[in-house]
């Protein structure tokens, strides 16, 4: 029988995340695959967990995938981990499973801490999807051009309407505030979750076009570690979208969908376009409905 890879999460700040069955694998696996054998080294000392461990970064990981199998075939488990999170979430590890997988070994996830989970569960966005988008390139064309695309998948009405999830570097977060603003428009929320789990943890959901006010109320704000969760299109789909639909459903008992729209724009100052796309799916709706719930 030959052994498994465990795909194991570590903690992103409070060890206490780290939960019995994680200490447990690593301490019984014949060899950690870390991300960085040094970082790694004190979270597996303050757990008294001495298995050997080698390392399995970005720059080796090719060169260092056949040895694990080997370790796999030969009976060994092998757990892999990254510096802090679930590994192969913008981390390294993808190959090694990929390839594991191709060798007929068996892979068990042991799950845990994820920024991106952690921060989308968080922000009360009420979002049926969410896309989570890693981190956006680093220049600013190509950011910008990113950002456009990830806007216009998420528009109300959309069948794609979703949560956006994206990492930044705490260098970058100024820039990257900035152009979401500009890309999606200053009144679509967002959720920032900052150095999530560790002493200074923030939340904060805001407008976008309130997102650098709020980065320059302290010094500090600008370090650490970020996640941002952008709202989907229709934002608060728990009030503000419910609102709208109350208002659109009411205006459709007696006018047809482009005038419905036009006065549901003017009394509850949302979008009118987006508006009428809302108010063409609810009068499809009520037509499915039947001949005395539909909407003229
Ligand atoms: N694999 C990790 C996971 O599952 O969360 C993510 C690794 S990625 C290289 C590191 C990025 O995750 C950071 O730059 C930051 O954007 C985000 N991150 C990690 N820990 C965080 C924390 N405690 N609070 C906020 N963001 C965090």
């Amino acid at each position: 029988m030959p052994g498994t890879l465990f795909v194991v999460a570590t903690p992103i700040g409070n060890l206490g995340d780290f939960s019995p069955r994680a200490v447990e694998v690593l301490k019984n696996a014949a060899l950690i695959a870390c991300e960085d054998t040094r970082t790694s080294r004190t979270l597996l000392a303050r757990f008294g967990i001495t298995t050997r461990s080698v390392a399995l970064h970005q720059h080796n990981e090719r060169a260092a995938v056949p040895a694990l199998i080997d370790t796999l075939r030969s009976n060994g488990d092998v757990a892999l981990i990254s510096d802090a999170g679930t590994p192969a979430v913008s981390d390294p590890g993808a190959r090694l499973v990929e390839q594991a997988h191709r060798a007929g070994i068996r892979v068990i996830p042991v799950p845990g801490p994820s920024a991106a989970i952690a921060a989308f569960s968080a922000s009360g966005f009420a979002a049926e999807q969410f896309l989570f988008a890693g981190f956006l390139p680093s220049s600013a064309t190509a950011r910008r051009k990113a950002i456009a695309a990830l806007e216009r998948g998420s528009e109300r009405g959309s069948e794609r309407d979703y949560a956006v999830i994206l990492y930044e570097a705490p260098h970058r977060i100024r820039a990257t505030l900035a152009d979401l603003a500009a890309g999606y428009g200053a009144d679509r929320e967002i959720a920032i979750g900052r150095e999530l789990t560790k002493k200074f943890e923030e939340i904060a959901r805001m407008p976008l076009g309130a997102a650098l006010g709020w980065l320059d109320q302290r010094a500090q704000r600008e370090q650490g570690e970020f996640v941002l969760v952008i709202a989907p299109g229709n934002g608060n789909r728990n009030s503000d979208a419910s609102d709208a639909d109350r208002v659109l459903a009411t205006l459709l008992e007696a006018l047809g969908p482009s005038d419905a729209a036009k006065l549901a724009a003017r009394l509850t100052g949302q979008a009118r376009k987006l508006l009428y796309a809302r108010a063409l799916e609810l009068a499809g709706r009520g037509r499915r409905q039947g001949p005395d719930t539909g909407a003229r």
